[in-house]
Parts: structure tokens; C-alpha cells; sequence
């Protein structure tokens, strides 16, 4: 592959997840000039270009060569030779563009309905059913069919990326579609604890709960997050029980089943297992299969069998990524012009493939944590209370979890003989960031490529 190719396919894949504006301003300009084993040279056109790339694009700039070529380990940018005029110009442009950037709302904005707060894009029409979700998606249709009377409140459960949100909001829109005169809110947990904090600042926690209140359908996403956040759960409860006995319905999701979330007040676990709870479990073959046929027709994307059969055997445990490995693929087949076959797609997934847990174990974790971190292993285990090892901890504790299946007890004993509960806490904590965090995600994916790397030399 030249330098001119590898360029091709990181800024294939930095257009897909920029803006036009953004991609422009930072990318335009920019090339490979020089490349070893270990380190690629980029030449920029400016200090400014240069800096950003550095700060805020390295990591997934890093990551996506490394798809290509996994040895790489550094990304050096260099201003390169450009006349003085042609960066003055650009400067004020791209300061402008920035600016406009900055205003603009962004895509998903669009889709997101001023009064529910339901994003469009969702619908039990774009959702397929298969053994994974089938009791989750009855039950929604049976609330749609039954509003308050049946199963309130419905609790939908399980992991991440596996449609909880799709099936709710979905939920949403189609009550709200056919039933004009009707109340619907869709919040997460988290939205819903920042309007608490602001409405206790401004004193408007009474005007809160009663608009609350006269709801007809409130679904709260990510119910987990109200974790220890009293004020919320105070105000939880209170509107629970008020949309209760009117028979309005409540719609919760969350990662796990309501016992298991920790610090919940005995009060409103029980009211979250009064009703009705469904598992949202991971897709099988066939399913993963259709739920790819079908982002293809609603994309346009050509893709043949084969190459969806090779996505949906090695994607098995998260619908997002499934959806994420059909884009990437499909970003390069842009590029290059022309359809995917199985040989290339294998390796434009290398990153992606989901690995046994059987191939890897706790001191890889450990190891490839220390080394992404640049710390030592016996920093990283022991009590030490440097700060900078502190995080790297809580990573280590997360991926324990999340990768090995290991008890919080056995992560506390793993890490110097923590206590579980400050195990819990951390995994919380990355975890949480995880999902709203674009650069945590990334370092997250290069440190499992350690990991699983790791196992394979
Ligand atoms: P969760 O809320 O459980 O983390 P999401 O609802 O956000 O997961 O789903 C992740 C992505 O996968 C979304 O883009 C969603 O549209 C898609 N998805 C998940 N399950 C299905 C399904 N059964 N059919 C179609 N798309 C799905
Ligand atoms: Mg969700």
C-alpha cells in the first residue's frame, strides 16, 4: 500500500465520522510524506491544523492506520511548505468555518422532536425481531395496544448496543403519531438529573414534578445512571407514583435488572419490578443477517451475501458495531470504487472482530493497560496513589469486567485488594464516560487490540 493510499482510507474513514465543514478545515491539504515501520509522517499546512490534529484527531488518525498497518505506534505531524498568503487566507477561512461549525446544529439535532424529545429516525418498522428481543418487542407492542393499563411500567434490560433505545423511542414516536392530544417525554437519566440540578438552582422543582405529572407516556432511557443521585430518584418516585395511579404509562431501559443497580432506594426498585420486565439479549446469526440486509436497503448500499454472512458471523455481541463494521466497509468500497469481497473485508474488520473471552486473560489486561498508559505494572496494581495511575486503574477495573467477566470482588483483589465497592464505582465511571466520550471510546478499542494482539504473537 503506497502513502497515498494509506492516506486515502484514514480520511475515507475521518469524512464518515466529520462533518463536510470540519473535514475540510482540518484534513484539506494534508498528506503522508514519509513512513517506517513504526511512524508516519503527515504533512500539514499550518501550525494551527497541526496542533488540532495533535490534540484532538491523533488517536483515531493513529487508529485507523493501524487497521491498515498495525505496527505503526506514532503519528508525527509537520508543517509543510505552503506560500505565506495561502495560510493567511486559509486561517481566517478555517476560523470562519470553525465558527460556523460550531453554530450549526448537528444532523441528529434535526431528528429530535422539540416537545417528546424523540429523535424520528426510530421505528418498529426499522427494527428487527428476532429471538434476542422478541419478549422486549411483544411487550412494547402490547403497552401501544394497552397504554398504562397492562404492564407499567415497562422495563426493558440489557447490554449495550443491542436496541433498548431504538425499541423505546420507537415506542414513543408510534404513540405520539397516533394519538395527537397525547403527552409523551423521552429523557435519559442522565438529561433527566442535569434538569433536577437546574430546576433545584432555579427553584422550579414544583413546576418540574407537575409537568412531569400530566404526562401520558414517560420513558426514561438509562434508568442505571440514577445511581446515587437522591434528588432525582426523590423526584422519580414521586412522578411514578402519580403517572401510577392514573394508569399512565412509564417505559424504563437499563443495563441491568433493577436490583443490580447500585445505591437505588429500596422504594424504587420495587416500584421498577412492579410492572413488567423484558430482556433485550444479544442477536442470533439470522438476525444479525437481516438487521444488515436492512440497513443496506435503507442506505442504498450494495453489499453481496457473502460479505454480510462474514460481517454477521464475527459480529455477534453489539448491533451498534454491527451497524459500525457494514459503514467502515463500505467507506472503503467508496473509496476505492468498488464492491467488498470477503479477502479485504477481513481486513478492514481486523479491529472490529469480537475475540473469545477464553483469548485473553487478566494479566494481558493488566499488561496491556500498564503499557498503553506508559506505567509500570506494579504501579498500576499496587496502592500507589500517584495521580496519574489513578485512571488507568479504573480502565484496568472496567475491562476486567467487561472483557474477563470478573467479579468486582476478584477485580478488587486483582488491583492491590480493593474494596468492590470502589471497583464498582470505577467500572461506573468508565463506563458511563464510554458512551458519551468519542476519544475514551477510541483508546479503549486500541487498548483491547492490545489485549487481544497480545495473545496472538
Ligand atoms: P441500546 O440502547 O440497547 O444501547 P440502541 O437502541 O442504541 O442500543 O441500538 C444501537 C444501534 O443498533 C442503533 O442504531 C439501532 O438502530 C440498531 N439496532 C439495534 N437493534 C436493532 C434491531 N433489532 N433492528 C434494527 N436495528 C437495530
Ligand atoms: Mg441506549
Amino acid at each position: 500500500m503506497t502513502n497515498e493510499e494509506l492516506w486515502k482510507a484514514v480520511l475515507g474513514e475521518m469524512e464518515l465520522s466529520l462533518s463536510r465543514a470540519n473535514f475540510t478545515t482540518w484534513f484539506k491539504n494534508t498528506l503522508i510524506v514519509s513512513r517506517d515501520t513504526n511512524a508516519v509522517m503527515v504533512s500539514v499546512p499550518n501550525g494551527f491544523v497541526k496542533e488540532w490534529l495533535e490534540n484532538k484527531f491523533n488517536k483515531q488518525i493513529l487508529f485507523s492506520i493501524r487497521k491498515l498497518n498495525p505496527e505503526v505506534r506514532e503519528v508525527r505531524y509537520i508543517i509543510g511548505q505552503i506560500k505565506p498568503e495561502t495560510i493567511k487566507q486559509d486561517l481566517s477561512k478555517m476560523m470562519l468555518e470553525k465558527e460556523l461549525e460550531e453554530k450549526a446544529p448537528t444532523d441528529t439535532d434535526q431528528d429530535i422532536d422539540r416537545v417528546t424529545h424523540l429523535n424520528k429516525k426510530y421505528s418498529l418498522d426499522s427494527f428487527v425481531v428476532g429471538s434476542g428481543n422478541e419478549l422486549a418487542h411483544a411487550a412494547s407492542q402490547a403497552i401501544l395496544k394497552n397504554m398504562g393499563k397492562l404492564y407499567n411500567p415497562l422495563f426493558l434490560y440489557g447490554g449495550v448496543g443491542l436496541g433498548k433505545t431504538h425499541l423505546v423511542q420507537s415506542v414513543g414516536n408510534k404513540y405520539a403519531l397516533d394519538n395527537k392530544d397525547k403527552r409523551v417525554l423521552y429523557t435519559s437519566a442522565e438529561k433527566l438529573t442535569a434538569t433536577v440540578i437546574e430546576a433545584i438552582k432555579n427553584k422550579t422543582i414544583e413546576d418540574l414534578k407537575n409537568s412531569y405529572s400530566h404526562l401520558d407516556l414517560l420513558i426514561i432511557d438509562d434508568i442505571q445512571f440514577i445511581a446515587g443521585k437522591e434528588k432525582t430518584q426523590e423526584i422519580i418516585f414521586t412522578v411514578f407514583n402519580e403517572l401510577h395511579t392514573q394508569n399512565k404509562q412509564v417505559v424504563l431501559t437499563s443495563d441491568r435488572l433493577p436490583k443490580a443497580i447500585p445505591a437505588l432506594e429500596e422504594r424504587l426498585t420495587s416500584r421498577f419490578e412492579g410492572g413488567m420486565i423484558a430482556d433485550v439479549g444479544l442477536p442470533d446469526f439470522e438476525t444479525r443477517l437481516a438487521i444488515l440486509k436492512l440497513k443496506c436497503v435503507e442506505k442504498n448500499y450494495t453489499v453481496n451475501d457473502e460479505v454480510l454472512g462474514y460481517i454477521a458471523t464475527n459480529i455477534q455481541k453489539n448491533v451498534r458495531e454491527l451497524e459500525g463494521a457494514l459503514n467502515r466497509v463500505m467507506a472503503f468500497a467508496q473509496i476505492y470504487n468498488k464492491l467488498p469481497e470477503v479477502k479485504e473485508v477481513k481486513n478492514i474488520l481486523n479491529a472490529y472482530l469480537s475475540v473469545p473471552y477464553r483469548k485473553t486473560s487478566p494479566q494481558f489486561v493488566l499488561k496491556a493497560v500498564a503499557d498503553f498508559f506508559n506505567i509500570s505494572l506494579p504501579d498500576l496494581i499496587k496502592r500507589s496513589r500517584k495521580k496519574e495511575v489513578v485512571r488507568p486503574r479504573q480502565i484496568a477495573m472496567y475491562l476486567l469486567r467487561e472483557e474477563i467477566k470478573l467479579s468486582f470482588p476478584e477485580i478488587g483483589l486483582k488491583l492491590g485488594g480493593r474494596d468492590h465497592s470502589t471497583v464498582i464505582h470505577a467500572c461506573e465511571k468508565i463506563r458511563k464516560e464510554e458512551s458519551i466520550s468519542e476519544p475514551l471510546k477510541q483508546e479503549l478499542l486500541l487498548i483491547k487490540e492490545r489485549i487481544y494482539n497480545s495473545f496472538e504473537k
